[in-house]
Protein backbone atom coordinates (compact mmCIF):
# COMPACT_ATOMS: atom_id res chain seq x y z
CA UNK A 1 0.00 0.00 0.00
CA UNK A 2 1.42 3.24 -1.05
CA UNK A 3 2.09 5.63 1.86
CA UNK A 4 0.59 9.32 1.19
CA UNK A 5 2.47 11.06 3.23
CA UNK A 6 5.81 9.89 2.68
CA UNK A 7 8.79 12.41 2.20
CA UNK A 8 9.07 12.71 -1.81
CA UNK A 9 4.98 12.32 -1.59
CA UNK A 10 5.62 15.88 0.25
CA UNK A 11 7.89 17.01 -2.08
CA UNK A 12 5.78 16.37 -5.27
CA UNK A 13 2.93 18.51 -3.04
CA UNK A 14 5.14 21.64 -2.03
CA UNK A 15 4.93 20.51 1.23
CA UNK A 16 8.60 20.41 1.78
CA UNK A 17 11.19 21.92 0.08
CA UNK A 18 13.92 20.20 -2.22
CA UNK A 19 16.79 21.44 -4.77
CA UNK A 20 14.42 20.22 -8.07
CA UNK A 21 17.10 20.33 -10.75
CA UNK A 22 14.76 19.01 -13.27
CA UNK A 23 10.81 18.77 -13.72
CA UNK A 24 8.30 17.61 -16.57
CA UNK A 25 4.77 16.34 -16.47
CA UNK A 26 5.33 13.05 -15.30
CA UNK A 27 9.03 13.41 -13.55
CA UNK A 28 10.74 15.50 -10.89
CA UNK A 29 14.77 15.21 -9.86
CA UNK A 30 16.27 17.12 -7.11
CA UNK A 31 19.18 17.00 -5.14
CA UNK A 32 19.47 14.35 -2.01
CA UNK A 33 19.85 15.74 1.11
CA UNK A 34 22.35 13.31 2.02
CA UNK A 35 24.71 13.11 -1.00
CA UNK A 36 26.85 10.08 -0.84
CA UNK A 37 29.56 11.44 -3.81
CA UNK A 38 29.70 14.94 -5.78
CA UNK A 39 26.68 15.11 -7.64
CA UNK A 40 23.75 12.90 -6.16
CA UNK A 41 20.07 13.13 -7.41
CA UNK A 42 16.63 11.66 -7.16
CA UNK A 43 14.76 10.88 -9.94
CA UNK A 44 11.09 9.95 -9.24
CA UNK A 45 7.68 9.69 -11.29
CA UNK A 46 4.92 12.19 -9.63
CA UNK A 47 2.50 9.59 -9.61
CA UNK A 48 2.18 7.33 -6.89
CA UNK A 49 4.81 4.25 -6.83
CA UNK A 50 5.80 2.37 -4.52
CA UNK A 51 9.11 0.86 -5.98
CA UNK A 52 10.77 -0.28 -9.36
CA UNK A 53 8.54 -3.00 -9.24
CA UNK A 54 5.27 -1.17 -8.65
CA UNK A 55 6.18 1.54 -11.39
CA UNK A 56 7.03 -1.30 -14.09
CA UNK A 57 3.66 -2.91 -13.24
CA UNK A 58 1.63 0.06 -13.25
CA UNK A 59 2.18 2.37 -15.65
CA UNK A 60 2.03 3.11 -18.99
CA UNK A 61 5.00 2.85 -21.86
CA UNK A 62 4.50 6.84 -21.87
CA UNK A 63 5.19 7.22 -18.60
CA UNK A 64 8.16 4.56 -18.48
CA UNK A 65 9.58 5.88 -21.44
CA UNK A 66 9.27 9.49 -20.09
CA UNK A 67 10.76 8.90 -16.89
CA UNK A 68 14.31 6.83 -18.62
CA UNK A 69 14.39 9.17 -21.04
CA UNK A 70 15.37 12.46 -18.38
CA UNK A 71 18.26 10.53 -17.21
CA UNK A 72 20.19 12.04 -20.68
CA UNK A 73 18.87 15.06 -19.97
CA UNK A 74 19.51 15.54 -16.14
CA UNK A 75 23.41 14.53 -16.90
CA UNK A 76 23.53 16.67 -19.41
CA UNK A 77 22.50 19.12 -17.42
CA UNK A 78 24.99 18.71 -14.20
CA UNK A 79 27.87 18.44 -17.01
CA UNK A 80 28.64 14.90 -16.02
CA UNK A 81 29.31 11.72 -17.82
CA UNK A 82 30.56 9.37 -15.84
CA UNK A 83 27.72 8.16 -13.49
CA UNK A 84 25.77 5.21 -11.79
CA UNK A 85 21.93 4.97 -11.20
CA UNK A 86 20.90 3.00 -8.47
CA UNK A 87 17.29 1.97 -7.47
CA UNK A 88 16.61 -0.02 -3.96
CA UNK A 89 13.71 -1.92 -4.51
CA UNK A 90 12.02 -2.77 -0.95
CA UNK A 91 12.57 -2.18 2.69
CA UNK A 92 14.93 -5.19 2.81
CA UNK A 93 16.99 -4.11 -0.38
CA UNK A 94 17.97 -0.59 1.65
CA UNK A 95 14.60 1.49 0.45
CA UNK A 96 14.09 3.80 3.10
CA UNK A 97 11.59 5.79 1.05
CA UNK A 98 8.96 4.02 0.07
CA UNK A 99 7.91 6.29 -3.42
CA UNK A 100 9.86 4.81 -6.65
CA UNK A 101 13.03 6.93 -7.19
CA UNK A 102 16.30 6.38 -9.24
CA UNK A 103 19.80 7.97 -7.69
CA UNK A 104 21.92 9.62 -10.09
CA UNK A 105 25.47 9.33 -8.65
CA UNK A 106 28.82 10.33 -9.52
CA UNK A 107 32.17 12.12 -8.79
CA UNK A 108 32.75 14.03 -12.23
CA UNK A 109 33.81 17.48 -11.55
P1 LIG B 1 16.54 4.96 -0.47
O1 LIG B 1 17.33 4.42 0.70
O2 LIG B 1 16.90 4.31 -1.76
O3 LIG B 1 15.06 4.95 -0.19
O4 LIG B 1 17.00 6.46 -0.62
C1 LIG B 1 16.34 7.52 -0.02
C2 LIG B 1 17.19 8.74 -0.24
O5 LIG B 1 16.38 9.88 0.01
C3 LIG B 1 18.40 8.86 0.70
O6 LIG B 1 19.60 8.95 -0.08
C4 LIG B 1 18.14 10.15 1.49
O7 LIG B 1 19.30 10.89 1.73
C5 LIG B 1 17.18 10.89 0.56
N1 LIG B 1 16.28 11.82 1.21
C6 LIG B 1 15.51 11.62 2.30
N2 LIG B 1 14.78 12.71 2.58
C7 LIG B 1 15.08 13.63 1.62
C8 LIG B 1 14.65 14.96 1.35
N3 LIG B 1 13.76 15.59 2.14
N4 LIG B 1 15.17 15.60 0.29
C9 LIG B 1 16.07 15.00 -0.50
N5 LIG B 1 16.51 13.74 -0.30
C10 LIG B 1 16.03 13.07 0.75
Amino acid sequence: MYDINNVFARIIKGEIPATIIYENEYAMAFKDINPKAKHHVLLIPKKPFTHLTDFMKNSNSTEISDFFSTIPIITKQLGIKNYKILSNNGEKAGQEVPHFHIHIISNDD
